[in-house]
């Protein structure tokens, strides 16, 4: 409900924050380092960020000025600025908000973090062993389960193209991370590309429907794996557009900078939404399918609201310039 209200007032309910350019690993087919990421023809890794006391107070302004109920803070590698998240999180707890943090697990993951009911951390892991090592060092499986041990975490595995070699991969993937104390969850998203991209991740429309003929039967195998069936079945008929992602619409994603705006999702650039693979995307696509009691589907309940935010929101931005105008003549 207080998401709703957020949609209704014209504002996102949930924050993403890259909160550094920086990362240790470098992963074919990562999206944040494309060219096109950010849409200013600077990279990321070329952007201005920040550490120390001005990422904190910078956070936190961007927190105060957007109010969202839940927070990712992405990066680069988020645990490479450690300290400041050290200061950060109990701020940010405090003003009520649920972080999520999005980690390689390059580096040692403090236990007291994820005992925190308003923090979750989600540790990206793609593919078994021999195929992650290769991809995603330093952050090896050794090294991530050292770095989780004493934790609870979500496993967010991004299934790509090389991973359907093998009949078989992704059951062998959630028997090694099922077994594990530290997992509570597992989720699976498939590769999103950009549009016109040609690479060895992406996946074929035959590839996504034999994925989510697998998840669908492993769901039912290992209760770690945190993914509802109408979920899966968006990953074969998926948002066609921004306007229609839900999630894209609820979002708001601000890089390193603290200033420039993601747009038209976290992916940046020109995703192929038609293949788009977001677990978070799908997700949210899946509940605008529900109806309530009535008969009413909450996607044109959503459609409705997200259209009187809209008008709301341009409300506040005229007014903001008005006022804007107003102070600019009386100091002349
Ligand atoms: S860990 Fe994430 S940000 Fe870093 S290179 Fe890999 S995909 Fe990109
Ligand atoms: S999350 Fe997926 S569907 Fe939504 S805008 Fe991005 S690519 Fe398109």
């Amino acid at each position: 409900m207080r998401a709703w209200g957020r949609i209704i007032s014209g504002r996102a309910p949930s924050l993403s924050i890259e909160i550094t350019r920086e990362c240790p690993l470098s992963c074919p087919g990562c999206y944040a380092y494309n060219d096109e990421h950010l849409g200013t023809g600077v990279p990321l890794r070329e952007v201005r960020d920040f550490r120390g006391q001005q990422l904190v107070d910078g956070v936190l302004a961007l927190v105060d000025e957007h109010k969202p109920l839940h927070l990712s803070i992405v990066g680069g590698d988020p645990m490479v600025r450690l300290f400041e998240l050290e200061e950060l999180l109990p701020k940010l707890t405090a003003r009520g908000i649920h972080c999520q943090i999005v980690t390689s697990a390059f580096r040692k993951i403090p236990a007291e973090w994820t005992a925190n009911p308003h923090i979750s951390v989600t540790v990206s892991i793609d593919g078994l062993q021999p195929e992650h090592d290769e991809r995603r060092k330093p952050a090896t499986y050794d090294r991530i389960l050292r770095n989780i041990e004493g934790c609870k975490i979500t496993v967010h595995c991004t299934v790509t193209r090389q991973m359907l070699a093998r009949d078989g991969y992704l059951e062998d993937f959630m028997e090694f991370w099922s077994a594990r104390p530290e997992v509570e969850k597992v989720w699976m998203s498939l590769y999103t590309p950009q549009r016109g991209e040609i690479s060895s991740e992406r996946l074929t429309a035959s590839d996504r429907k034999r994925v989510a003929v697998e998840l669908s039967s492993l769901r039912s195998r290992f209760p770690k794996l945190d993914m509802a069936e109408s979920l899966i079945a968006t990953y074969v008929d998926p948002p066609k557009s921004p306007e229609e992602c839900v999630f894209a619409q609820t979002t708001e994603t601000i890089s390193a900078d603290l200033k420039t705006r993601i747009k038209p999702c976290q992916f940046g650039g020109d995703p192929d939404c038609s293949q788009c693979g977001c677990i978070a995307s799908a997700g949210l696509h899946a509940i605008t399918k529900y109806r309530l009691p009535g008969g009413l589907q909450v996607g044109a309940l959503y459609r409705t609201s997200h259209r009187i935010g809209a008008a709301r929101r341009a409300m506040r931005e005229r007014k903001a310039r008005a006022a804007e105008s107003l102070v600019e003549v009386s100091s002349t």
